[in-house]
């Protein structure tokens, strides 16, 4: 029994979370991602799951249109540090538990990608960078239901997918909630992660990121030990990622790339942001769209710890190809998913037309960077 087309089920868990005789359960399919599987036995066909799927069209909560966009950073140094981008989203969520609320946020768990609230901004803490990886959201809409009828002030982050499958659950609009998308260009199954870290020779640990303190680069730790660090160029998971060959389905016709949004607030890179006096010299600034008229009050209620700037949309538009459109799906792909099942992730990256140009850009990338530190010892001695 198939719930919504295989190709767009973006495995949010809202089907999961609605069914009261617990008949759905997630497994990976043959291409190693989550699905949802119908247990015929259990299911009394009431059809909640299908009013609920935010891939079927019936029934589907709207989205906002962008309301406003800035160019925005936090102001806590210490928060940006190891924030994925400036360190908005951290700064919001540590506002909002301060103010004696619930900050969900994703952490790595028993080698899965869980949702969690925090209450504690230490909690949360082990929330921020991203990973480009799927996470379960298992009951967590279930457990943000009931802080919200409780009257506890909550904030979510998640994908846009993932906000769209929370609407879905509630069916209503709450006050006390405040809704974050990020801009997103696609997850990985975690079972490729896993699969790939094991390969490394790397069984134990605790969290991952692709963006934080060390940039655009994977980072595999154990408690304070960094176990794997490889900058994007250089890492063959990283490469086929941004390439578009190892995202769920889904995410090559993503419905949420666009400037109809779901959360409250989106997060992302503002990418081609022409920076002025007044902004910091950080890696990166943030883009935060304001899409309801709650989102631009929570953001203003930061008072100093987040400071921004309004820009036009179309500035933001111009160089961030995700709130333009679906990453595109590598040409490689069909041959990567028929060998994927017998071979594995890395035997089967390297079989695609992906892999010479990885060889060749990885040299370059090594080449360049020997080259600078020979110049750097040469000149400074260190
Ligand atoms: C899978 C993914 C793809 C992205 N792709 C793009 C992109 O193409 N262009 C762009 O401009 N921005 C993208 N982003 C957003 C960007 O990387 C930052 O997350 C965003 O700008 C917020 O930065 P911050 O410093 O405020 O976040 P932080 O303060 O570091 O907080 C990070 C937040 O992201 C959440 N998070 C991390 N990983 C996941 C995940 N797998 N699923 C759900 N939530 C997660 C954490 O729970 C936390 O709430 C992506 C993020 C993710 C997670």
């Amino acid at each position: 029994m198939e719930l919504c087309d295989h190709n767009k089920c973006t495995g949010c868990c809202t089907c999961y979370s609605v069914c009261p005789h617990h008949a759905i359960q997630f497994r990976s399919d043959e291409s190693g991602a989550l699905y949802p599987v119908i247990d015929a036995n259990a299911c009394v066909e009431c059809g909640l799951c299908r009013m609920v799927c935010p891939a079927l069209t019936q029934n589907v909560i709207s989205s906002n249109s962008v309301q406003k966009c800035f160019a925005a950073w936090s102001t806590d140094k210490q928060l940006i540090e190891n924030a994925a981008s400036a360190g908005v989203v951290t700064t919001l969520a540590c506002h909002i538990i301060r103010n004696g609320g619930t900050a969900f946020g994703v952490k790595l768990h028993e080698k899965q990608l869980v949702f969690t609230g925090a209450t504690s901004v230490n909690e949360y803490l082990k929330c921020q960078g991203s990973r480009y990886v799927h996470a379960f959201a298992g009951d967590v809409y279930t457990e943000v239901k009931q802080k919200l009828d409780e009257g506890v002030m909550v904030m979510f982050t998640g994908t846009p997918c993932q906000i769209h499958g929370l609407r879905q659950y509630l069916q209503k609009d709450y006050e006390n909630l405040l809704a974050v998308d990020l801009v997103c260009h696609g997850v990985a199954p975690i079972t490729y992660l896993n699969e790939y870290l094991q390969g490394k020779g790397i069984d134990d640990y605790d969290n991952v990121v692709f963006r934080g303190k060390n940039g655009m680069s994977m980072v595999a730790s154990l408690g304070e030990d960094v176990l794997y660090r490889k900058y994007k160029l250089v890492d063959i998971f990283y490469t086929a990622y941004l390439k578009g060959l190892i995202s769920r389905e889904n995410c090559y016709q993503c419905p949420y790339a666009s400037t109809q949004r779901y959360g409250d607030l989106t997060v992302g890179d503002f990418w081609g942001l022409e920076r002025t006096a007044e902004m910091p010299n950080h890696r990166f600034i943030s883009v935060v769209l304001c899409n309801t008229a709650k989102g631009e009050r929570f953001l203003k209620d930061c008072g100093n710890s987040i400071r921004y700037v309004e820009r036009p949309l179309e500035m933001a538009l111009k160089k961030n190809g995700q709130l333009n459109g679906s990453c595109s799906r590598h040409p490689g792909r069909d041959r990567f998913l028929s060998l994927y099942p017998q071979h594995g992730l890395v035997k089967s990256i390297k079989r695609t037309s992906l892999y010479p140009k990885y060889l060749k850009s990885a040299i370059q990338y090594r080449a360049l960077f020997f080259a600078s530190k020979t110049k750097q010892l040469i000149l400074h001695g260190t």
